[in-house]
């Protein structure tokens, strides 16, 4: 290993040297989400970053829930949370912890600021408070509760434990500088009373912790190495480092921010993602057009194609947004050797073979995937009526169209040369049977020395299943970006999501289980629906079409 040249991200070269210089035993990282809703793909990069530092580096990584702020948080949360981190593969530590077990030190830690003469409670009111604050071009003004004693402070603070205070009547504050630069140094709050049934604690607190107090402490309890977090918290810093620092622990964390993920012409944020369920719009946190977690999966992206895709993201201290086609990319690259390629028809029209034998079916001997003999064989009915795609037949073809039209011949996938002899239409001129005659010579679709061009898949009539197929497009209209201007509305796409109840499939498909994976052959990567479908009757997502506009930069 020693030779070997590694690139190493930005966050891997801090923890090299704080392992170097001996700042480091044991890199500890954590992922520390709020349960106030669904993760989404942004979150997968923070969680399998975290994940994949604590591996590389034999390190340890904890789930924690950030459950400091009681409003907006729920249980139900908590265990979707779970399963998602579960399902990318990022295995934690122990038990999940939440932040709430260490209300008790935080108060103790406040405590000890309070004597060091570094807390005070403050009354201003809260727009007070804010007019106090200053701006980024003017220093605050002092609070004139700055400089009460160590005593009375104590006092007040536990009185806002006891439940002395309504709401917002008095706040316990970090004595810092209220002329610091840095906005978040001007002597921020660090506890406030709020008469708030926590989930988890329920009544016992009737004073919280604000994030950028708590979040520190907890990190340092557990040992956190290394607190990664988004630029957004790159001006918090300072208040994380005074925190430790002040609170004196030995082996103090060190925060590290890198950029968000954002995709472009896509709702990531949980909060838009929460408009869009409740707003009734999608069918829930998990409709296969959003890409929360959950929605990802049910879709029918892999853990596989979602670490891919973070790998190739990278990660970067500088803001950009990546192109949805890449994650297709990473699940097209991902599925290509492990689904099954079957035949579909997603809008059938009839063939009619006049010259093969009524009644009869036959097994076609197929593999399941020409690139991975691993998969196998499986048989495929095919019969005198078969259905296949519109779209493979033309009355009168353009040039260089080489599937079927009158008098042309073409493979059926699998089965025999076709050659068209007639077709039928109805009033409205669509074509509503074609017919063909058959070469019984020329099985398993290879004849020697005969030129056919075009090769056609199709299902038996009378052999296949009738099932439902969604096909997506983004819930997002790209043409006028994700945002109305005006209203801050997200801009719906109306084709986003196209139920197609008509699909005739292979029998082999109407086994699938819920989740299963298949590419159907020239119509994309699919995946059954874990909600909708039952059993002998599949629903199927369309995860992708195989047609891709993404390259690999080289
Ligand atoms: P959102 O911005 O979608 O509302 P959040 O930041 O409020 O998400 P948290 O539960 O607070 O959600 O986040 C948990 C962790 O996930 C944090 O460390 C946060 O920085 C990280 N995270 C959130 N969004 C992204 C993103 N788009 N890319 C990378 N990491 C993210
Ligand atoms: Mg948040």
């Amino acid at each position: 290993m020693e030779n070997e040249v590694v690139s190493r991200n930005f966050i891997e070269q801090i923890i090299d040297n704080d392992i170097e210089d001996g700042h480091c035993k044991k890199v500890i990282t954590r992922f520390p989400p709020e349960p106030n809703g669904y993760l989404h793909i942004g979150h997968a990069k923070s969680i399998l970053l975290n994940y994949g530092l604590s591996q590389k580096y034999h390190g340890q990584f904890n789930l924690r829930f950030d459950d400091t702020n009681p409003t907006k948080e729920k249980e139900e949360f908590v265990e979707s949370i779970k399963s998602d981190v579960e399902w990318l593969g990022a295995k934690w530590h122990g038990d999940v912890l939440f932040a709430s077990s260490y209300f008790t030190q935080m108060y103790e830690a406040a405590v000890k600021l309070i004597k060091k003469g570094k807390a005070y409670v403050c009354d201003l009111t809260p727009e007070q408070i804010r007019e106090y604050r200053g701006t980024l071009t003017q220093p605050g003004k002092e609070s004139p509760y700055r400089n009460r004693s160590v005593e009375e402070n104590l006092e007040l603070f536990e009185n806002m434990k006891n439940g002395v205070y309504e709401d917002g009547a008095k706040v316990l504050r970090a004595k810092i500088d209220m002329a610091s630069p840095n906005i978040n140094m001007r002597d921020p709050i660090i506890y406030r009373v709020a008469h708030i049934t926590h989930h988890r604690t329920g009544d016992t607190w009737c004073i919280y912790p604000m994030y950028d107090f708590a979040h520190p402490i907890e990190d340092a309890i557990e040992g956190v190495s290394h607190s990664i977090c988004t630029l957004e918290f790159e001006d918090h810093r300072p208040l994380y480092d005074w925190v430790v620092k002040e609170l004196e622990y030995e082996n103090p964390p060190k925060q590290i921010e890198f950029a968000k993920l954002y995709l472009n012409n896509v709702v990531t944020g949980k909060r838009y993602i929460k408009k869009l369920v409740e707003d009734g719009i999608v069918d829930g946190w998990d409709d296969p057009r959003l890409v929360s977690i959950a929605a990802l999966r049910r879709r029918g992206f892999t853990p596989e194609s979602i670490k891919m895709f973070v790998d190739l993201v990278g990660v970067t201290k500088s803001q950009g947004a990546v192109e949805y086609p890449m994650l297709e990319y990473c699940i097209r690259e991902d599925l290509k050797q492990k689904a099954s390629r079957m035949m579909a028809v997603l809008d059938p029209v009839k063939l009619i073979i006049d010259n093969y034998p009524e009644g009869q079916v036959e097994y076609m001997e197929v593999p399941n995937n020409q690139e991975n003999p691993e998969l196998g064989t499986r048989k495929v009915p095919f019969t005198k009526e078969l259905y296949i795609e519109r779209e493979d037949f033309m009355e009168e073809p353009p040039k260089k169209y080489f599937r079927l039209f009158p008098g042309n011949e073409v493979r059926l996938m699998n089965a025999y040369f076709v050659t068209c002899v007639d077709y039928k239409k109805d009033a409205n001129g669509n074509i509503t049977e074609i017919h063909c005659t058959y070469d019984p010579q020329t099985k398993g679709g290879n004849f020697a020395g005969r030129k056919v061009k075009g090769t056609i898949h199709w299902v038996s009539v009378s052999e296949g299943v009738n099932v439902e197929a969604r096909l997506y497009e983004n819930i997002v209209d790209e043409e006028k970006g994700v945002y109305d201007e005006e209203t801050g509305e997200i801009n719906l796409n109306p084709n986003s999501l196209k139920v197609v109840k008509n699909c005739y499939v292979e029998p082999a498909l109407a086994k699938a289980n819920a989740q299963d994976k298949f590419q159907f052959v020239r119509n994309g990567y699919f995946c059954a629906d874990v909600k909708d479908s039952i059993e002998g009757k599949p629903v199927f997502n369309r995860i992708v079409s195989l047609k891709s506009s993404f390259k690999l930069p080289v």
